[in-house]
């Protein structure tokens, strides 16, 4: 059915251009062509109301877009701020948690300069941010760099430092 509304529309506008590419008629007489093209035109808004309900189609679907849209920014707005979400292909994806802490063979000693509750607060405080970059720089301004004990360089390629 949407198919020929297509093809009806294609055929008026066939139509239209062609006429608008008539030869002025100097006599001021109707030609029989652009009389035709005026029965065409008008036998076809007999169609009007099925071509209305193509519009009403095309809102339904601007608005799902809309929806779909609302709902992957509502997934991104839980996902960045480490809560459970689903995504797109319906796969729920479980909150995020603080992981087990290092063990002692953990070169730093992590366990041993931060209690479980620094840990859940920084924690905390990193998802309440709620923004990718923002977290980004987060992470960036809290680390700093390790200075080794025996540095291997040279002018040419010098090296970075390592963070932490
Ligand atoms: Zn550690």
């Amino acid at each position: 059915m949407e198919q020929a509304i297509i093809d009806n529309m294609n055929e008026i506008t066939t139509l239209q251009t062609f006429g608008a590419h008539q030869p002025a008629h100097t006599d001021g007489s109707t030609s029989t062509e652009e009389s035709r093209v005026q029965v065409l035109i008008e036998s076809s808004t007999a169609e009007e109301s099925t071509i209305g309900e193509a519009v009403e189609k095309k809102k339904g679907r601007k608005r799902k877009k809309n929806e779909e849209n609302w709902k992957q920014n509502q997934a991104k707005r839980l996902r960045n701020s480490g809560k459970e979400y689903k995504t797109k292909n319906d796969k729920t994806v479980r909150s995020r948690s603080v992981n087990p802490p290092c063990t002692d063979k953990c070169r730093i000693k992590c366990s041993e300069k931060m209690t479980e509750e620094q840990r859940q607060a920084i924690f905390d405080s990193y998802w309440k941010i709620g923004e990718s970059n923002a977290q980004r720089s987060f992470i960036m301004s809290s680390m700093t760099d390790i200075t080794p004990k025996y540095k291997y360089t040279n002018a040419e390629h010098p090296r970075k430092c390592n963070k932490a």
